[in-house]
């Protein structure tokens, strides 16, 4: 859809400025007139990881006056595989001052403004409020939902990106002129049914595919160029190397955004997302043991049945040793529960303990009632135990 530019132009161009972006301002669509609208425009970015990268660095360069960064969190060597504005010298740096000093190095004519915190319900109204659009590069539902709701009671666009492995998906959301986020996802999937990019993995370029398209329909929305993905679902199939667009409608009965609203403020996303199901929470009550502890049991000589209930790519990586691997979904579909022992306690570990709450569930239901699961998972036995083994 083809908008009004969302702003308007500043007073005028430094001379340094115009030769910065003298190849933006002899393009006749965007002009003068185009960079000046950038200079003035302010925009947010939520997260400075996969996504936030490139869109961090290509908004900045293209002369976007004020950028904001919101982001809690520290810079891992994980990172690194794709979050490409940050270096081997910013592990253990916020991260949110890593981005701010990559963009000021690629363009100082700029204001960065940060938002080291965790956004949330508390200062998400605050924050979107400064800005013109927002972009919206979360990894988790809770967030997610969180950013829309926000976006649609403050009035304020949103250009949206997800990536998974060799997928990835991208949209722009504005509830005043076409779709938001729920009316084409009016409920996050149930608990443990879509795995994260921490446990499922991605392929670190899709950042670099998806923020672009973030950052090129930001720049649209802010100069008033082109067709915007407003009412279109962009899904990229990096294996296939295609792009579909799918029409996306307002939802007459979206929660939020449609004719009898029943979200009118924000609401507690970690309860409607739910990391873990209500069925997980309650097996995990009293049959949840720490790494030491398992450390303890097996140095006794207790008998017990070791299972990492993670997918086999993750077995590879790093393993409890005397476990056995029996992945989530043979759990969950019946087919290892014939093969569990009944002679033995049974203990489940995952990554970080998600996982095997969800296991323990089924385990316990079928009959296992003693069965226990390890909190914090192989990450934890690392960290406690054996800190020579890598973590992912
Ligand atoms: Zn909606």
């Amino acid at each position: 859809m083809s908008l009004p530019p969302l702003v308007e132009p500043a007073a005028d161009l430094s001379v340094d400025e115009v030769r910065r972006y003298s190849r933006h301002l002899i393009i006749p669509d965007v002009g003068v007139a185009g960079q000046k609208r950038l200079k003035n425009a302010k925009v947010l970015c939520v997260g400075a990881g996969g996504l936030g990268s490139p869109a961090l660095l290509y908004l900045a360069a293209a002369g976007v006056g004020t950028l904001g960064i919101v982001e809690f969190d520290t810079v891992d060597e994980s990172n690194l595989q794709r979050q490409v504005i940050h270096g081997q010298s910013d592990i253990g740096r916020p991260k949110a001052e890593s981005a701010r000093d990559s963009v000021l190095e690629i363009n100082p004519l700029i204001n960065v403004v940060l938002h080291n915190e965790a956004l949330s319900n508390d200062n998400v109204m605050e924050i979107f409020a400064q800005y013109d659009l927002i972009i919206d590069g979360t990894d988790n539902f809770a967030t997610r939902y969180m950013v829309n709701d926000a976006a649609v009671l403050l009035g304020k666009p949103y250009v949206w990106g997800s990536i998974y492995r060799f997928d990835g998906q991208a949209s722009v959301f504005w509830a005043e002129h076409g779709p938001c986020y729920r009316c084409l996802y009016p409920e996050p999937p149930p608990p443990g049914m879509v795995p994260s990019c921490a446990e499922g993995g991605v392929l670190g370029v899709l950042c670099a595919s998806i923020g672009a398209i973030q950052v090129t329909e930001a720049i649209k929305l802010l100069t008033g160029v082109g067709e915007t993905l407003l009412g279109r679902l962009m899904v990229y199939d990096a294996l296939e190397m295609s792009y579909r667009k799918i029409k996306l409608r307002k939802d007459p009965n979206c929660a939020i955004c449609g004719e009898n609203p029943t979200v009118t403020g924000l609401i507690d996303y970690d309860d409607f997302c739910g990391a873990v199901s209500d069925e997980a929470q309650a097996a995990a009550i009293g049959s949840t043991i720490t790494a030491t502890e398992l450390k303890e049991w097996q140095d006794s000589g207790k008998p017990i049945e070791l299972i990492d209930v993670r997918e086999p790519a993750e077995w590879e990586i790093v393993r409890v040793p005397g476990a056995r691997l029996v992945p989530k979904g043979e759990i969950l579909n019946g087919n290892a529960l014939s093969g569990l022992p009944q002679d033995k306690q049974i203990v489940l570990y995952c990554k970080s303990g998600v996982r095997s709450a969800e296991a323990l569930a089924a385990v316990k239901a079928a009959g296992f009632k003693d069965a226990v699961h390890v909190q914090g998972g192989v990450v934890s036995w690392v960290k406690t135990i054996d800190p020579s083994l890598p973590v992912y």
